[in-house]
Order: C-alpha cells, then sequence, then structure tokens
C-alpha cells in the first residue's frame, strides 16, 4: 500500500491549495516542490541585502474569500492592504488619478472629455454586474462541452437564468465582452484619447493580443471578480508580500498532516494499466501514490512530465496547440528615496498616487505597436508598465526607513527574440531601456535605484516552470476558457489518464492568485473516490 493516497506536483498556491482540500477530505497528501520555497509565483524574497518584495505575483483581489475562510489564512498571518487609487500616466505628464473622491475623479476626467466621466461609471458597473455574475462561476466545475449528464444540464441551465436576469444593456455588453474587439467597445463608450488610453490599459490587463482581437477584453472581466475585505473589484497588497499566501497556506497544510517536500522536483509521472501509480523525482526516488494532481502548466503536465505517448493522439495534438505565453517581464527595484514623479510633484511627502497601481502608458496606439512588436520577436520599447510601491503600504519591506521598494510588471516582452538572440544576452540592454524610460516619469530615478532583479519570459520558466513565461499557464481566451480550458475532454480537473488531475492555473477559471482551479480540483477528486 502507498504511503499517501494523493501527490501534488508543485506547491504554488493552487497546489497547496488542493493539499489542504484533500486533507480535510482525509487524504493522506504529499507536496513535491522543485524549488527550495513553496508558493510558485506567490512569493517574497529579499532581491536585494536590506530590500523585500514579492518577487513574482504582486497584487491581490482574486483569492476566493472561501478558500481564505476554509484554509483559515488569516489565522497564519495572510492580511491584505487595499490599494485605494489608480494612476494612468504618460510619459508628456499627462494622467488620470482615481481615488476615493468621485468629485475629485469627475475632474480629473474633465481634464480631456465633458462625458467620459459618465461613461466611465456606466461601463465599470456593467463591469461589475458582469464580473459578479462570472465569479459565481469560479468555484464551480464547469459543465461538459459534449457527453453531457443532469448535473451538466442543471448548471448550463443555472448560468442561463443568471444571464437572464442581467438587464437588456448588460447582457449586450457581455456579448460584446466574449465577441467583440476591445478598440471597438472603447470607441463605443469613450471619446477622449486619453480616457481611451487608460481603458485600453485596463481592458488588457494580462493578456498578449492587440485590441483588434475579439474576444480579448475576457481578461479584463477575469480581473474584475475579485474582492478584499468584501469590497468587490478591490485590489491589495499583502502585508509582507505575495509569500505571505502561500506561507500561510503552507502552514494550515502542514497543521492537516500534509508533507511537503521541498527542492523535490519531479521527472515523470509514472502510468501502468492506463492509471497513474506514482511519480519519479529528478534523483531517481519513486512515490507511489494513486492519485496526481499536478500544480504544473497543462503543457509541462501532459507533454513533459506525462508524455504523449499515454494520451489519445487528437487530445495530445491539441494541448501541443493550447496557447501558453504572456510577454511579461517583471522587475523589483530597492531605491534609496520616495520615487516622485514630475507631473505629481509632492516635495518628498506620500502622495494618493504613491499608494496606487500606476501605468505608465501612450496611449491606445502603444498597446498595438508593442504587440506587434513582441510578435516580431522585438521587445516592446518602450513597453507599457504596471508599477507599485508597496513599501509605501509596508513599511516593514526595507531595513532602512525612507527606503522603498517597486514592483514593475513590463507588458509585450515576447519569450522568442528575433534573429535567434538570447534573452541572457538581451536583458541588460532591456532593463537599461526601461530604466531609461521610467526616467521620463520619474527623473531622479537612476540616483536613487539601489539595486534591481529582473526576471524575463524565460527567466520566469526556468525559475517557475511556467512554459513560455506564460503567467496564467495559458492564454486567457474565449476558446481557452471555461469548458474548453485546457480542453473539452478535461475541463473538469480530471485527464485522460486515470487517477491525474490538473489543480493550477491552466484549468478552469485560469490564472491569477485565485486558489479556485486547486479548490475545484480538489472537490473533483473527492468526489471520484
Ligand atoms: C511575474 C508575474 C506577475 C503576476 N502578477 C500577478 C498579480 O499581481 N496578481 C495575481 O493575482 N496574479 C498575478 N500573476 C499570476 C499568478 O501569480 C499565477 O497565475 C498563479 O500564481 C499561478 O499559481 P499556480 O499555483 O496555479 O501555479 P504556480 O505558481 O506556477 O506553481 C506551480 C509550482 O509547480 C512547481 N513545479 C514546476 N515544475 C515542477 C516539477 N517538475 N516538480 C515539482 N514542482 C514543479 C513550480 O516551481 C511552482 O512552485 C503573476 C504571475 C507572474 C509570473
Amino acid at each position: 500500500m502507498s504511503e499517501y493516497d494523493a501527490i501534488i506536483i508543485g506547491a504554488g498556491h493552487n497546489g497547496l491549495t488542493t493539499a489542504n482540500y484533500l486533507a480535510l477530505g482525509g487524504l493522506r497528501v504529499c507536496v513535491l516542490e522543485r524549488r527550495a520555497v513553496v508558493g510558485g509565483a506567490a512569493v517574497t524574497a529579499e532581491f536585494h541585502p536590506g530590500y523585500r518584495n514579492s518577487t513574482f505575483s504582486y497584487v491581490v483581489s482574486l483569492l476566493r474569500p472561501e478558500v481564505i475562510k476554509d484554509l483559515n489564512l488569516a489565522h497564519y498571518g495572510y492580511e491584505p492592504i487595499p490599494l485605494h487609487n489608480a494612476l494612468y500616466i504618460d510619459s508628456s505628464g499627462d494622467y488620470l488619478l482615481l481615488t476615493d473622491d468621485d468629485q475629485r475623479n469627475a475632474n480629473e476626467f474633465n481634464k480631456f472629455s465633458a462625458t467620459d466621466y459618465a461613461a466611465y461609471r456606466a461601463f465599470e458597473q456593467t463591469v461589475e454586474q458582469v464580473g459578479a455574475l462570472l465569479s459565481k462561476q469560479w468555484l464551480n466545475e464547469p459543465p461538459k462541452l459534449g457527453d453531457q449528464g443532469v448535473s451538466d444540464l442543471i448548471s448550463v441551465m443555472k448560468l442561463g437564468v443568471d444571464v437572464f436576469k442581467l438587464d437588456a444593456e448588460a447582457r449586450w455588453r457581455l456579448m460584446q465582452f466574449f465577441v467583440g474587439a476591445p478598440e471597438t467597445i472603447i470607441d463605443r463608450w469613450f471619446e477622449s484619447a486619453k480616457v481611451k488610453a487608460m481603458v485600453a490599459a485596463h481592458i488588457m490587463p494580462a493578456n498578449y493580443a492587440p485590441l483588434s482581437q475579439p474576444g480579448a477584453s475576457l481578461a479584463m472581466l477575469h480581473h474584475a471578480v475579485g474582492e478584499i475585505k468584501g469590497q468587490a473589484g478591490a485590489w491589495g497588497i499583502v502585508k509582507g508580500g505575495m509569500g505571505s499566501i502561500t506561507r500561510a497556506m503552507a502552514q494550515s497544510a502542514r497543521a492537516k498532516g500534509v508533507d511537503i517536500r521541498t527542492d523535490a522536483a519531479v521527472r515523470r509521472i509514472e502510468v501502468a494499466g492506463g492509471r497513474v501509480t506514482g511519480v519519479t523525482l529528478e534523483t531517481d526516488e519513486f512515490i507511489a501514490a494513486p492519485i496526481i494532481a499536478a500544480n504544473t502548466d497543462p503543457k509541462r503536465t501532459l507533454l513533459d512530465l506525462l508524455g504523449d505517448a499515454h494520451l489519445p493522439s487528437e487530445f495530445a495534438r491539441d494541448i501541443r496547440a493550447f496557447r501558453q505565453e504572456s510577454a511579461s517581464l517583471r522587475m523589483n527595484v530597492a531605491l534609496s528615496a520616495l520615487p516622485e514623479f514630475e507631473a505629481l510633484p509632492s516635495a518628498g511627502q506620500i502622495a494618493d498616487y504613491h499608494r496606487a497601481s500606476i501605468t505608465m502608458t501612450e496611449g491606445a496606439e502603444h498597446l498595438n505597436q508593442a504587440f506587434y512588436s513582441a510578435k516580431r520577436g522585438e521587445p516592446a520599447a518602450p513597453p507599457l508598465i504596471e508599477v507599485i510601491i508597496p513599501s509605501v503600504l509596508d513599511p516593514d519591506l526595507t531595513d532602512k526607513s525612507g527606503h522603498h521598494v517597486m514592483s514593475l510588471l513590463c507588458k509585450y516582452m515576447p519569450y522568442s527574440l528575433s534573429g535567434g538572440r538570447s534573452w541572457d544576452e538581451e536583458k541588460a540592454n532591456v532593463v537599461d531601456g526601461i530604466v531609461n524610460y521610467v526616467e521620463r516619469f520619474i527623473p531622479r530615478f537612476r540616483d536613487i535605484l539601489v539595486g534591481y532583479e529582473c526576471f524575463t519570459p524565460l527567466d520566469l520558466e526556468r525559475t517557475l516552470g511556467m512554459t513560455r513565461g506564460d503567467i496564467c499557464h495559458g492564454r486567457l481566451e474565449p476558446d481557452q476558457l471555461f469548458n474548453m480550458r485546457p480542453h473539452p475532454e478535461a475541463a473538469q480537473y480530471a485527464m485522460p489518464v486515470g487517477g491525474l488531475y490538473l489543480c493550477g492555473s491552466g484549468a478552469h477559471p485560469g490564472g491569477g492568485v485565485t486558489g479556485a482551479p486547486g479548490h475545484n480540483a480538489a472537490k473533483r477528486i473527492l468526489k471520484d473516490q
């Protein structure tokens, strides 16, 4: 008899979530993590002496309240801190700063248009309505696309009723988000180029697509279903960085008897008679279990660890065609002083924008150019950059008072560079270009920069095992979501080999720090017992 009922490959936040729920269901569980630390993309580290930050993912909203409660994460130290404001700024110094003050927000929009604020409010309301509908699907197993049973029919009917309950305007918008192109939606709602620039950046959060791509704004809805402390749509940081989430998840799992092994890379999933029997580690150690839940992405799990010889050939072909790439580059920056934007002087004092999620974008056309540049294998220059300064809200991230850390997510950075160039050779140039660009907003940036770390898409793949550096384990596009993620025959977490399940972001509902695929996979596994 095996020592374990289930093995989880990978201690990302979803793997840890699955481990917790399986242990709650009475299973003996072992988690095997390749890295020396647990957490996957949700970790905190000291990246420069005296400066700590969330290394990869950096803001929270999507983590399901049910998971927070069931795993008792607050007890183990999870504490979100809301970001109240949002700044959209271009290098000419034009900006929109959105705060909790409605009149102030109206004044910001009125700088560029007399009608766009009203349009924005209506747009946000629709997004909230549709987001609320989608969020109800997050902790449910999607109904099967084919070979349906009664439970599939019931869940399709429930979804139909939810859509039916929307008002006609919201239903129309829902359809537009699914099949319309972001640029059409933006042009329909807004008139000012500056406001359109803001909405374009907002509507395309983690996806790798141009504004003309139908369905590309679905990724925005995916990012609109979250909450912090009951406040719908709110985003924030986590005290101590995102690693506090996964540390809490690991502690919660250990308290339930889960064994978590780090430096334990799985080389192969073993199969006999059409069922998994266990895994072999890179050290040649074999660990037996009748159930394996893979927190690794679909291609890594099914093509590398399992091997397509164990899969139906058409299924394997479809998994090879599953699109994984998000063209993201991530930097953590150590600063010896508060970064001050030239357009928003604050005399060295912390201002509203320092507590904001900040987007540096030159406009809607910039986004398109950045995308087409990346498609040619050229890193976008400049990229679109999302920035936060978490040390403003969590001063313990730096040893010295008045020093800061900054997170930069730079978008439209392709995994494959043109002319066979390697990221290892190009990285320094690209970082230099990013620093030059940020200096156009923060003139003293180079003077106060004391250190940084940078993860190119290749580094993300090497460090986290994310195929082609896709931060969501697969693009969030209509044909790769819901009951098609990662494949219509594997969207209920069970893979076509007996005992093998997918519990990471490559399963419904997709990427982000959500805990949802981990939760749903565990429910499926327990149901199959
Ligand atoms: C740079 C970046 C920025 C992001 N920003 C945000 C953000 O701000 N907010 C947000 O909500 N989301 C963000 N995301 C997305 C989000 O972090 C991820 O989608 C999510 O954390 C993935 O979680 P997961 O548990 O599904 O998988 P992962 O976190 O990828 O975990 C998979 C685990 O499997 C391990 N593993 C891989 N191969 C093996 C093997 N052979 N054997 C054993 N273990 C293995 C890996 O080391 C890893 O620990 C970001 C992601 C990245 C990379």
